[in-house]
């Protein structure tokens, strides 16, 4: 493991100067990822800037007009916990839940949870197979390699990786704001620009800049959140990965559904939102299976899966319908 030194940040203002100044800084607050990272000799830094003890970044604010305010250091087990995200926002709560381990949860916050790097076997190993996410120009094992668990739209020649948040995934649906503190100020960052598709930078993950420091996460009143549920279909049913999931939430007129949000997560290189499905939606009936059915597929007709996940193209759409079912059955 290289050697790293570790401080504690003052206030916000000097920490986004200290980050923003060296290339050699990273911040830290749960670690439950860049810890991994680190050994992996995926993220080498050689300092890292404790941002645990910044104030205000905990809070959860339920505010008066029915939004929520989670700043970025909250715990993952508390925000999942939150009896307003629970209540408003269920499909936040439940993609929380089905993340990791409980420890895991209690320690990782939800600033650190959006900012994962993918678990790209190839990535994290480190074991000298070419990763241009790990050195760009080197290729990209995963082509001609295993991609069982890659990416079926939105890739590219240098990266074919999956995001492995799912919270990303919720908060990609319910259009949540991501607030930054940055070198130049401060900024609002809709959740859909957050992450990136790989391109021919794969090296870069989200749209963030060195120094740019997350400060909290803002859920919006939706008409469709209350009603909204998170499925996740993975190899084992506890601490795995998703191969695909969906964020499902749905405002109705009695069983005619009036407006639905859908966002997937495993299947590219951030949460996937079903755009062409949710319009073929409005208007449906719920309990008409076939009719769902058909229009979700209108978003897979540009699905480019590889050799080995072609099997993902048919489960995605099976996981979106149970979803929004599921969702659905709370109205
Ligand atoms: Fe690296 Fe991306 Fe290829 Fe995985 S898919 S080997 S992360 S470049």
């Amino acid at each position: 493991m290289q050697p790293f030194k570790i401080s504690r940040a003052a206030d916000a203002r000097s920490a986004v100067v200290t980050h923003g100044s060296d290339r050699g800084v990273a911040y830290i607050a749960g670690g439950t990822d860049l810890l991994g990272l680190i050994k992996d000799r995926a993220e080498l830094p050689d300092h890292l800037l404790d941002i645990n003890g910044l104030p205000a970044m905990t809070a959860i604010e339920d505010r008066p007009d029915g939004s929520v305010r989670i700043g970025a250091l909250a715990r993952m087990s508390d925000v999942a916990a939150d009896p307003a995200v629970r209540q408003r926002y269920p499909v936040v709560s439940e993609s929380l839940l089905f993340s990791a381990s409980g420890q895991l949860r209690n320690m990782a916050s939800i600033g650190g949870n959006i900012m994962q790097r993918t678990r790209c076997a190839y990535f994290r190993d480190g074991d000298g197979l070419p990763c241009n996410k790990r050195e760009l120009g080197s290729g990209c094992s995963a082509l001609q390699g295993i991609h069982r668990a890659h990416a079926i739209f939105g890739w590219s020649q240098s990266c074919i990786a999956t995001h492995p948040s799912d919270l990303a995934v919720a908060l990609a649906a319910l259009d949540a704001t991501v607030h930054v503190r940055g070198v130049h100020g401060d900024r609002v960052i809709p959740f859909s620009d957050f992450h990136r598709l790989p391109g021919s930078a794969p090296e870069k993950d989200n749209v963030l800049e060195r120094g740019d420091l997350i400060v909290a996460i803002e859920l919006a009143v939706r008409p469709e959140a209350r009603t909204s549920h998170y499925l996740k279909i993975r190899d084992r049913q506890s601490y795995e990965f998703a191969l695909v999931s969906t964020a499902a939430a749905v405002a109705t007129d009695g069983r005619t559904i009036r407006s639905v949000r859908l966002a997937m997560g495993g299947v590219a290189h951030k949460p996937w939102r079903l755009g062409a499905a949710e319009e073929a939606l409005r208007g449906l009936p719920l309990d008409d299976a076939g009719l769902l059915r058909n229009a979700i597929a209108k978003s897979f007709v540009n699905a480019r899966p590889l050799a080995h996940n072609a099997f993902k193209v048919d489960l995605a759409q099976r996981c979106a319908l149970r979803a929004l079912q599921t969702a659905g059955a709370r109205a």
